[in-house]
């Protein structure tokens, strides 16, 4: 199944997410045959890494969003755990700084932003600003409800400078994030990842989904492309952004650049006299 073309939101669409089932898997898949698809697609994007490194003419942006429990962290452990930290960066965004706060929202984005060979992922991003902050009036609706051009005109920036941007949405529903509450509570080592906002968002549920739904159908460029993950089957989920990574990182037909030096010469110089000698 072509994973980029079944999750990808049409541009134009104003997507509902209560249409989509988030316990979707093909039919024919299981959870072992994944696991082997799964270990081929992060084989390629490490290759496509080392490839998008090496030539150094373009980066890679990925944007997990999603809510609470939808698996952000996990994703990023499974799908780009196998990728080179050299070429890689996460930044996980929070509540903002004093300092962050004291700037335009797009700041602490614009600067975490992949420079040029490297992938970036953000796990939460700017698009924080149009939905935990309206969900909650932490600005006033004039000042968020213009956010959504300023997102797309920073995004279009980054696509023109060289940067591919692929947008997930993590989509789990609401019993499942409370059974994966409940597992938080039940295995000492995930006590610690428990906090009060857990619960207290989860009466905004609703205002969330419409939050969602408007800044994925509002932000949805073709250059900067929104995907809806089915996300209750952790290995689903893993497996279907994986594929949707390897084959954008592979449609970018990158080369390794032309060497530096005259390989002859070099050869010639250095190593043939060495063996000769
Ligand atoms: P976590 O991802 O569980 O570590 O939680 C990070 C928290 O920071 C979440 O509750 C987010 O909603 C919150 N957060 C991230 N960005 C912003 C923002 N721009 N404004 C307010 N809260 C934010
Ligand atoms: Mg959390």
């Amino acid at each position: 199944m072509d994973y980029s073309e079944r999750f990808r939101v049409k541009p134009g669409n104003n997507i509902n997410l209560d249409d989509i089932d988030a316990d979707f898997k093909p039919a024919d898949l299981d959870s072992e045959e994944a696991a082997h698809q799964l270990e081929r697609s992060t084989e390629k994007i490490r290759d496509l890494q080392h490839l998008m490194y090496a030539e150094d003419r373009r980066s890679l942006l990925v944007v997990l969003q999603g809510r609470d429990a939808a698996g952000k962290d996990g994703t990023i452990r499974r799908v780009f755990g196998p990728m080179n930290p050299q070429g890689c960066r996460v930044t996980s965004f929070k509540v903002p700084s004093k300092m962050e706060a004291a700037h335009d929202f797009l700041w602490r984005c614009h600067f975490a932003a992949p420079k040029r060979g490297m992938v970036g992922i953000f796990n939460r991003s700017h698009y924080e600003d149009v939905l935990v902050v309206r969900v909650h009036d932490l600005v006033p609706k004039k000042i968020w409800s213009k956010r959504y051009d300023h997102i797309n005109d920073f995004e279009r920036l980054l696509v023109d400078s060289g940067t591919v941007i692929l947008k997930f949405y993590l989509h789990i529903d609401r019993e499942e994030q409370l059974e994966r509450f409940k597992k938080r509570i039940d295995n000492p080592k995930k006590n610690w990842k428990i906090s009060d906002a857990d619960y207290s968002e989860r009466p905004y549920w609703d205002e969330y989904t419409r939050a969602f739904e408007e800044a994925i159908s509002k932000c949805n460029t073709g250059d900067a492309p929104w995907f809806v993950i089915p996300a209750n089957r952790k290995w689903f989920r893993n497996l279907a952004i994986a594929d949707i990574v390897a084959d954008t990182m592979e449609s970018l037909k990158m080369r390794f650049p032309e060497p530096a030096v005259d390989m002859g010469e070099i050869r010639r110089m250095y190593h043939e006299a060495d063996e000769a000698g």
